[in-house]
């Protein structure tokens, strides 16, 4: 055992729902017993082999159908560039459709997590095609993106589902806002053209005044959405949200490449830095 698993893996386990998919579906199941739904991710990006890419597709098949078999309430989001887009469009293409097309046969959701700006276009190009025949499927668009409103404006002209986020990749002032308070107006600007617009989205983030202002739209708006938290942060606001009546997911990542996953919850906010280091003094 490496020094990562032996002092970042019990703290990443706050995170993370295990590193294979039984304790995955444990996690689950645990998750849907407090009301809420589950969104699940198998750990991987950036990945360039090609059998390394093919053996992503047989886990996510294997995903949905445990989900379905354990009669799971939830479904799968998965990266584009760890089917391998980044060396192969095409093959990538290939292997998603099949990911695609079970989530069809099993009356699932699926959703395409957004990763950093270099493959921004390729992944809303990528949705915005195969959403023309797939309408069960949605897409996360980052608000921190100076992009987002036109990738939206193209998504909800076409029918499509947003899972709105914050952004959590590290980006140059061209590509995001590079202030806080910029990145939030835009959080806000996005969000209420989706309770204006959008159906079947997602409110995805921990802000509690965000959160505020989403109960607020929601009101006057007929459209149906539900709020999405990663695993492991504000647990008491999710249950706060299932009590009055939201509908509510957990995102849960699983899997052996959690490293890369761990690292962003880590450095997005300090209290996460000082658990780390309690953990090894
Ligand atoms: C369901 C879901 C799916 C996501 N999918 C994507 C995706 O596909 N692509 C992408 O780029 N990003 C994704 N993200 C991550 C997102 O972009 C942000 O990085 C992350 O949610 C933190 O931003 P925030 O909206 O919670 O706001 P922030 O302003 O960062 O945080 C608001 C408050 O939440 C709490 N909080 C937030 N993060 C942490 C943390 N790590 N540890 C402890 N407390 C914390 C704190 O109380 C903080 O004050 C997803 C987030 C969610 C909830």
């Amino acid at each position: 055992m490496g020094i990562k698993e032996k002092v970042v893996l019990p703290v990443a386990k706050r995170w993370i729902s295990g590193v294979d998919l039984n304790a995955a579906l444990e996690d689950a199941k645990g998750t849907n017993s407090r009301g809420m739904g589950v969104v699940m991710n198998f750990l991987g990006e950036e990945i360039t082999d090609q059998g390394a890419a093919d053996a992503q597709v047989d886990e996510y098949l294997r995903l949905q159908q445990a989900l379905a078999d354990g009669a799971v309430r939830g479904f799968a989001s998965v990266k584009l560039t760890q089917l391998g887009m980044d060396s192969d469009e095409q093959a990538m293409r290939r292997r998603f459709d099949k990911i695609l097309a079970s989530a069809e046969k099993l009356t699932q959701l699926l959703w395409i997590d957004m990763e950093s700006s270099s493959s921004t276009e390729r992944t809303v190009s990528t949705y915005l095609d195969a959403h023309s025949s797939h309408p069960g499927l949605g897409v996360a668009i980052q608000a921190y993106a100076r992009r987002s409103e036109a990738d939206m404006k193209a998504i909800l002209d076409q029918g499509g589902k947003v899972r709105l986020v914050k952004g959590a990749y590290r980006e140059g002032p061209d590509f995001a806002f590079p202030t806080k308070a910029e990145v939030n107006k835009s959080y806000e600007r996005l969000m209420t053209s989706l309770f204006e617009r959008g159906d079947g989205f997602a409110i995805a983030t921990h802000d509690g005044a965000l959160v505020e202002r989403a109960k607020a739209l929601a009101e006057s708006s007929h459209a149906k959405f539900r709020f999405e938290f990663l695993k492991g942060i504000r647990d008491e606001l999710k249950a706060d949200l299932v009590k009055s009546g939201y509908a509510v997911s957990e995102y849960l990542p699983y899997g052996d490449r959690w490293w890369a996953y761990s690292k962003r919850r880590i450095t997005e906010h300090p209290s996460n830095v000082w658990l780390l280091l309690r953990s090894v003094v």
